[in-house]
């Protein structure tokens, strides 16, 4: 039942993967010291991180920095969806939580990500008995950490800091609180390169027509998240699937193109704000 609910994953996707997050980045360092030399923080007179919260909208890459994370240490990921796990195991899901951190203490260096967060560590939820268990087998277990030598760090994610019990954000525990913010200008256009080049590698040839403007793409594509971004480029290829399938030559992608997935992509945007869907077009 673990296996099928929390992913276990050696990641391969490194910082230099994720556009934009530099504070992030640079915040999360720490954490990689933490895990490849949790030693060193005893020896500097103070104690490693232990939880880390990540909080910041939909799709800004919050799970892809923890795998970056991850990978950046040399570490295993525990991906667990606990929105899954309370759906499906309500009433087991605190020995779920158990059995990642016994998996994880057999382990070398490890990150145990927490998805939606804020379903388990809701302070409106404190009624809530299975969720309040849930919490003091995570908080029992980051406690023995540091006795234990163990190097492993537990990452909480969120898109709703306010709903988190602030018993959780005292020190010792998840004390380092990070935002994760939707991409500035020149961000945007770092994670439409970072997209544009995965696409080259995975059909090893140049899509791209040559000078490609990246300026244009990040001016129009204001409040897009990462997400965002991968999603326009995934649209565009995928038209130029369809034009090789009908036979035709698609020859390079060209900016044109990927400015009118960006401006039909807005326009989707808009209209699920508008009736406050979150389903995907088609
Ligand atoms: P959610 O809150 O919905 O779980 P999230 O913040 O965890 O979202 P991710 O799942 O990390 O977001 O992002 C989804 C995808 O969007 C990533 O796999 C990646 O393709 C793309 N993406 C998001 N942010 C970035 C970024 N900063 N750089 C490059 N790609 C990004």
């Amino acid at each position: 039942e673990v296996d099928k609910m929390v992913l276990k994953e050696r990641p391969n996707v490194r910082f230099e993967d994720v556009g934009g997050l530099t504070v992030v980045k640079e915040e999360l360092a720490t954490v990689v010291l933490a895990l490849k030399n949790p030693g060193i923080f005893t020896r500097g007179g103070t104690h490693p991180p232990r939880g880390v919260l990540l909080y910041g909208e939909p799709g800004v890459g919050k799970t892809l920095v923890a795998k970056a994370l991850a990978r950046e240490a040399d570490a295993d990921i525990y991906v667990v969806r606990i929105g899954d796990v309370l759906h499906s195991l309500y009433g087991k899901t605190e020995r779920v939580i158990q059995s990642v951190f016994d998996r994880a203490n057999e382990n070398g260096a490890c990150v145990i990500y927490i998805d939606e967060f804020d379903a388990l560590a809701s302070h409106r939820d404190k009624s809530n008995e299975v969720t309040s268990r849930i919490v003091s087998v995570l908080l029992t277990n980051m406690d023995g950490l540091e006795e234990r030598g163990k190097n492993i760090i537990v990452v909480g994610a969120t898109n709703r800091l306010d709903a988190i019990d602030t018993a959780l954000l005292r020190p010792g525990r998840f004390d380092l609180t990070i935002e994760v913010p939707l991409p500035t200008e020149p961000e945007r256009a770092d994670i439409f390169s970072i997209h544009m080049k995965k696409a080259n590698v995975i059909a090893d040839s140049q899509l791209f027509e040559d000078e490609f403007d990246m300026s244009a793409l990040a001016r129009r594509s204001n409040h897009f998240s990462g997400a965002d971004i991968a999603e326009v480029i995934r649209r565009t290829l995928v038209k130029r699937v369809r034009a090789i399938s009908e036979g035709k030559d698609p020859g390079h992608v060209k900016v044109q193109d990927v400015i009118e997935q960006v401006e039909r992509h807005r326009e989707f945007l808009e209209k699920r704000k508008q009736s406050g869907s979150t389903g995907q077009y088609i």
